[in-house]
């Protein structure tokens, strides 16, 4: 380098940026997933949460879901002869943070060792490690969630759920019962329709026993190099659900030709693919006709990930705002001080301490799968809070970008990441009004739902009236017949806020329930739309310092 251009490269010194936010502990810091956790969890889980906590908002842990994202998976699809490998590779770290998820118990623990608050303590863990990467989370949530289907096969239950239940991640392309542990995938939509799978054309021709042969295709089919999947085909019986495995048990790669990956917004350390079915060979799951059901139980779980995910972005794009704006000066003060910004921080805060609280209130619920009243709190409450919560989260990404003004916009930082994340829980197993019409479909079926939400709110009624308010105008809404299914997001979005106004009347500190009803439930305020909008002379400070994330 010559003199000249070494004058040119140091013109000034840099001031006023905000340092990374890193080396803090994820879980201890994060006030609200603290003390959830702590109402469910024994001391030893709080123990192990709070190591978890330290390890993933580590530098290292952050970086490696950097480069998990900026090193997406690549297609291997054919050998240099033109033979077909159909087979994606990853980069080190993808796999690294698969590990991780694998040893922690993310995608079996509550299976695996079925202890009480088994899934609260997977969903806060599962919470923390969306703030670091969660393209790496999909695979997780599949092998998580089809456990309860494959149960219902003891053939199939008894060679794969031990595979399942292992901690030990092992990506090799090879049959899995030479492999230390597996990771399942699931295969619905097709080009046709995801939403209706009614309209699933790929065929299954029985062969003998439960075996079938399947010929089709599949338009979306994430983490391809999954050891098996759980599909839908049309069986003579009708629409039934299918185990298709990587390799055929004689060693042989299954035909499951993948065409391409998906050039997706976000989610890019992930690998999405469109694959089609040459006549591989798969085994039926349950009744001939009964594939909807049977997926959907899959999907219900998948469901309480995308809260549980979304949660926790939301909970990262308003840590990196509340950082940014401590190291940030404009007009002579920190962004911090500044009293409109005070608003809008205070107001990320509250919308983020109400998606975790309805998130590990929901899976809480999973954990109680015994008792009726939960059961039936968890089928109306699932649907509900997929929609509500993952509706939040990009208004949320879209404001906590803001903060950081333009470094908020640029791929250097953590916030385009969580910005082109955001949506995607919001569109996959089960997109905004297809979760609506499922919550009517919970009413219709079960009308005991209805109760199952009283009962839920009621230990916080009568200790804030616009919390009684909201809840008797949403029993006379849901009362009427008229256009239900027209105004079935009106009604999501209110049982929803509901139930967390109700959590947070129970459990948070009554500033953050109070700016919380102020801004959402009175119907007087001027609140809604865009955040910033916390009425009248509210705790910001409390609330603030509550939100604090390092
Ligand atoms: C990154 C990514 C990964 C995915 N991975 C998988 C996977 O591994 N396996 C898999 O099977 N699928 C996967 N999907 C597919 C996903 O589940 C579907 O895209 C989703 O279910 C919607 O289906 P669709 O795309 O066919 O849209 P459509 O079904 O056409 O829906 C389009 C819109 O219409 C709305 N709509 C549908 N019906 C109604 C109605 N009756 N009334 C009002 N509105 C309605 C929907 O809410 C949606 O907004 C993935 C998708 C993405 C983006």
């Amino acid at each position: 380098m010559n003199q000249s251009s070494t004058v040119m490269l140091t013109t000034h010194e840099i001031s006023n940026q905000a340092p990374a936010l890193e080396n803090y502990n994820l879980f201890t810091r994060n006030r609200r997933l603290f003390e959830a956790a702590q109402r469910s969890c024994a001391a030893d889980t709080m123990g192990w949460l709070s190591e978890r906590g330290a390890e993933l908002g580590s530098a290292e842990m952050i970086a490696l879901g950097v480069q998990a994202n900026r090193n997406p998976p690549t297609p291997g699809l054919f050998d240099s002869a033109g033979r077909r490998r159909d087979q994606v590779e990853f980069h080190p770290a993808y796999h690294e943070l698969m590990a991780y998820l694998k040893r922690h118990g993310v995608s079996a623990g509550p299976w695996a060792d079925p202890a009480p608050g088994a899934h609260i303590k997977r969903a806060a863990l599962f919470m923390l490690f969306a703030e670091i990467e969660d393209g790496t989370l999909c695979p997780t949530t599949m092998t998580y969630a089809v456990v309860p289907s494959i149960m219902r096969d003891r053939m199939i239950a008894e060679e794969w759920l031990p595979r399942i239940y292992s901690p030990d991640y092992d990506p090799r392309f090879i049959p899995a019962e030479r492999k230390r542990g597996v990771t399942l995938g699931m295969g619905m939509t097709e080009k046709q329709g995801g939403s209706d799978l009614r309209s699933n054309t790929t065929s299954a021709e029985p062969v003998g026993g439960r075996e079938f042969r399947i010929v089709g295709h599949k338009w979306f089919f994430s983490a391809p190099m999954s050891d098996a999947f759980l599909i839908l085909a049309n069986a003579p019986g009708g629409l039934s659900c299918f185990f298709l495995p990587r390799f055929t048990p004689d060693g042989k790669v299954n035909d499951i030709r993948i065409q391409r990956l998906k050039d997706k917004l976000g989610d890019r350390s992930n690998a999405g693919s469109e694959v089609e079915f040459w006549g591989a060979r798969a085994w039926l799951v349950g009744d001939e006709g009964r594939g909807v059901p049977i997926i959907l139980e899959m999907g219900t779980y998948c469901r309480l990930d995308c809260v549980l995910g979304t949660a926790g972005l939301i909970r990262h794009a308003t840590s990196q705002a509340l950082h940014h704006a401590a190291h940030r000066a404009a007009f002579g003060k920190r962004l911090l001080d500044q009293p409109l910004m005070r608003n809008v921080l205070a107001d990320l805060a509250i919308e983020s301490e109400a998606a975790t609280a309805l998130a590990l209130r929901l899976a809480g619920a999973f954990d109680a799968q015994a008792d009726e009243q939960q059961s039936l709190l968890r089928r109306v409450l699932t649907p509900a809070a997929k929609y509500w919560v993952c509706k939040r989260g990009p208004a949320v990404a879209a404001e906590a970008m803001e903060v950081l003004g333009g470094n908020g916009y640029v791929e250097d930082g953590p916030m385009a990441r969580i910005y082109r994340q955001m949506p995607l829980n919001s569109i996959w197993e089960g997109s905004g009004n297809v979760m609506c019409l499922d919550v009517l479909r919970a009413f219709a079926k079960h009308p005991r739902c209805l109760e199952a939400l009283a009962a839920e709110v009621a230990p916080a009624m009568g200790r804030d009236q616009r919390l009684d308010a909201f809840a008797g105008r949403l029993k006379d809404e849901l009362r009427r017949p008229d256009n239900i299914e027209g105004r079935s997001r009106q009604l999501t979005q209110a049982i929803a806020m509901m139930m967390q106004a109700a959590l947070l009347v129970r459990f948070a500190p009554d500033f953050v329930a109070d700016a919380y009803c102020a801004s959402r439930l009175a119907a007087a305020s001027f609140a809604g739309g865009a955040f910033g909008n916390l009425p009248g002379e509210r705790d910001l400070g409390g609330i603030l310092a509550r939100a604090w994330p390092d």
